[in-house]
């Protein structure tokens, strides 16, 4: 991948069936991001105007990053990756020439995908206090409110946020044109724990003795990011024990399970 400062260029090799669960949403999805890119002749045909920006929200760690890749890959759209945070801290100025000069290289690169990760800290609600303040995150959100109704001649171009406080997200943004969709990724029930579980042993030697479905069932409010670090130290633990190990066993996925304490709780879940 290239990658300059702030941003990196690529097309992501993630695909859907990377991911565990989240069928309905990974429709939605595909509709949304794959469609217009690959028949864009058809929906010039029908006159529908493709969706600009889908805005994903939910808690840390349950894919949301790996979605908008999955639907980039599936797109084989070039994918540029921002940090709102990262934006946010730059040198006055500086943030908003990246954010522009990415949107015209997604432009060049089209068909693209513009992820915004921590959208929240660009796209926050503009304070009401002092109606001329210009602080650091309203520059950032004018320009990001510019580049993304300039999209609407633009072709192939899509912008995917991600964030996990919706609730500060400026109003500005959710208007038609701009984040037309938004959808809650939400963390893993007990079917989509065992496909997340699936996918990340999918690789491993695991003994005949592993229950995927009995660990799905003891793991109420693991993230899928936490998922995946219950089977990777698993297989640590198991090369630990002996590094001539050939498997990978239920007491070891036991070992690890019983240390872990789920970061979320019962309140966070929207
Ligand atoms: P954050 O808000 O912290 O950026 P996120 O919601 O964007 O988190 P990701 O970065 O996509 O989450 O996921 C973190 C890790 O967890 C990834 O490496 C991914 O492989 C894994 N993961 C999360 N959810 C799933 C899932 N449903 N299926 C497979 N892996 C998952």
């Amino acid at each position: 991948p290239s990658i300059t400062r702030g941003v990196t260029v690529d097309i992501p090799k993630v695909s859907w069936d990377d991911i565990g669960g989240l069928k309905d949403l990974k429709k939605k999805l595909q509709q949304a991001v794959e469609w217009p890119i690959k028949h864009s002749a058809a929906f010039a045909r029908l006159g529908i105007s493709p969706i600009r920006g889908v805005l994903l929200h939910g808690p840390p760690g349950c894919s949301k990053t790996t979605l908008a890749k999955a639907a980039a890959h599936a797109a084989q759209a070039s994918f540029f990756s921002l940090s709102g945070a990262e934006l946010y801290s730059m040198y006055v100025g500086e943030g908003e020439a990246l954010l522009r000069n990415s949107f015209r290289r997604a432009r060049l690169a089209a068909p693209s995908i513009i992820f915004f990760d921590e959208a929240d800290v660009v796209a926050a609600k503009r304070g009401g206090s002092s109606r001329n303040s210009t602080t650091v995150g309203e520059r950032l959100l004018s320009t990001l409110l510019t580049e993304m109704d300039g999209l609407e001649q633009a072709k192939g171009i899509l912008v995917l946020a991600a964030t996990n406080r919706p609730y500060a997200i400026d109003p500005a943004l959710m208007r038609p044109g701009r984040f037309d969709l938004v959808l809650y990724v939400p963390p893993p029930d007990m079917e989509a724990r065992y496909e997340i579980l699936r996918v990340h042993t999918r690789n491993m030697k695991i003994g005949d003795d592993v229950d995927l479905r009995r660990i799905a069932e003891d793991t109420e409010l693991f993230t899928g990011a936490e998922l995946e670090g219950l089977c990777r130290e698993a297989g640590i633990v198991a090369l630990r024990e002996n590094i001539s190990a050939t498997l990978v066993s239920n007491r070891h996925f036991g070992t690890v399970k019983s240390s872990l304490k789920p970061a979320l709780t019962r309140d966070e879940i929207e």
